[in-house]
């Protein structure tokens, strides 16, 4: 047979919940076996006296305490490595920008079941080995690069790594290749449909484009729905991180209603990052995962900081992994101003409603006597009016339903398109001028 993997697997994709947590619990005691080999968990479970045999059920997952960056950090680069060097093939890192980053070490095995995730990934969306698919996203220690190239080529897919930057050059791959799926971060997805407008090509019928993956940085409903109209394609929302790997932790199915979690490989839980105790099914809190096929550099209950929830009911698609709700951020880039907790997210959900706003905005917190200010710094699109009146009763409107969604009153201030800078990789949305005072 030519074809050994096959992407649409009913059997596990659709596997009933009893069968899914059987396989879960035998992947828990296997993936514990293995962390045991690694200088950091072998250390812990000893301490703990935690062996295979630990766990009856999955609740027995309690029993090991969580990982976090923090600690990751400490076993910098390579303690918590469960196999021999010699059996590693690559090392990655997390996007940080500060301090020791985050190392996580693959076997060729981990590789294959990763570019399995991504293929099976975009097979649900309707990707075929017919399909050309660009990935304009960062290649190198990025995960979304290799990631997403190693899956598309595993499905068959005429693969083009044009890698992130250069959008006129993008554009004419998209053009002269026909290229039909894309891979990229939300903000440079919205750059591009920009220099397609400048360019006066209309991607809607002069290009071939018909999926987008949009992932790696939180974005908005309202964002992907203009990556949708600017473009003319379906977007997809795609979920992961480098300490799971990478793209293909979670993904949303046709139904574009939350992204169905890979559980045959994961476990998730979702907790309150402050009393660390689970959440009711259904609220927001922050997303625990534990790695069950990973080889080389297994990681038990990994607090990844990001804030989202498990969507309650089945899918209509018949997938039965759980779905998790679009990210409402990471707990790290909550801001507090004037008592309030406020996430980035929470800002662009207003102000991309306005179909005069732009698609670049910053914020930046100032430090003020007397409590704290927000600015705004919003691109307007092309030059929509020279009407100050007009201009200043927009103002007004984002400012006040801003206030109504934070609690906090913003200034709001309006620049020309193309002021502000485009970062071509995750996107810098806050400033936080307090923290460099
Ligand atoms: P990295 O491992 O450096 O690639 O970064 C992973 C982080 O990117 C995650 O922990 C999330 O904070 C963020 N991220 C990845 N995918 C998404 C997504 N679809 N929506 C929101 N945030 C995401
Ligand atoms: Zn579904």
């Amino acid at each position: 047979m030519a074809m050994t993997q096959k992407y649409w697997d009913p059997e596990i994709e659709t596997m009933s919940r009893k069968d899914l947590e059987a396989l879960q619990l035998k992947r828990l005691k296997e993936t514990v076996a293995r962390a045991a080999g690694s200088p950091y968990y072998g250390k812990l479970f000893k301490e703990l006296n935690i062996t295979p045999d630990s766990f009856k059920s999955l609740a027995d997952l309690s029993k090991i305490p969580f990982t976090t960056k923090e600690q990751l950090r400490t076993t910098y680069p390579f303690g918590a490595l469960a196999t021999p060097k010699a059996d590693v093939v690559r090392l990655h890192s997390s996007s940080g920008t500060t301090g020791t980053p985050t190392v996580i070490c693959h076997t060729k095995k981990d590789l294959e079941a990763w570019a399995d995730r991504v293929a099976r990934s975009l097979y649900g969306v309707g990707v075929r080995n017919t399909d050309v698919f660009q990935n304009s996203s960062g290649y190198g220690m990025f995960t979304g690069g290799l990631g997403f190239q190693y899956g598309a080529e595993r499905l068959g897919c005429l693969t083009v790594p044009a890698a992130a930057g250069n959008t006129k050059r993008q554009i004419k791959f998209i053009t002269d290749f026909g290229t039909t799926v894309i891979h990229a971060v939300p903000s440079y997805a919205l750059r591009l449909a920009e220099v397609f407008r400048d360019m006066g090509i209309d991607p809607r019928k002069d290009t071939s484009l018909r999926i987008f993956a949009i992932g790696a940085e939180p974005h908005t409903e309202a964002q992907r729905q203009r990556v949708e109209e600017m473009l003319g394609v379906k977007a997809y929302n795609s979920f992961g991180m480098s300490e799971m790997s990478g793209p293909g932790v979670a993904f949303e199915c046709p139904e574009q209603h939350g992204m169905h979690l890979w559980e045959d490989h994961y476990i998730m839980e979702i907790i309150n990052p402050d009393t660390l105790e689970p959440v009711p099914e259904g609220e927001v809190g922050e997303l625990v995962l534990t790695t069950l096929t990973r080889e080389a550099m297994p990681l038990l209950r990994y607090r990844s900081r990001d804030l989202t929830r498990i969507l309650p009911g089945d899918c209509p698609c018949g997938r039965t992994h759980r779905r998790i709700d679009r990210m409402k951020g990471r707990s790290d880039d909550m801001f507090i101003v004037k008592g309030v907790n406020i996430f980035p997210m929470q800002i662009e959900n207003v102000l991309l409603r306005y179909a005069e706003v732009g698609n670049n905005y910053l914020i930046t917190i100032n430090p003020k006597v007397g409590g704290d200010e927000i600015l705004i710094e919003l691109e307007l699109k092309d030059l929509f009016t020279d009407d100050y009146g007009q201009l200043e009763r927009l103002n007004k409107r984002i400012v006040s339903q801003l206030r109504d969604e934070i609690l906090v009153t913003p200034v709001v201030k309006f620049l020309q398109p193309g002021s502000l800078p485009q970062s071509e990789g995750k996107a810098v949305r806050v400033k936080d001028l307090r923290k460099l005072s």
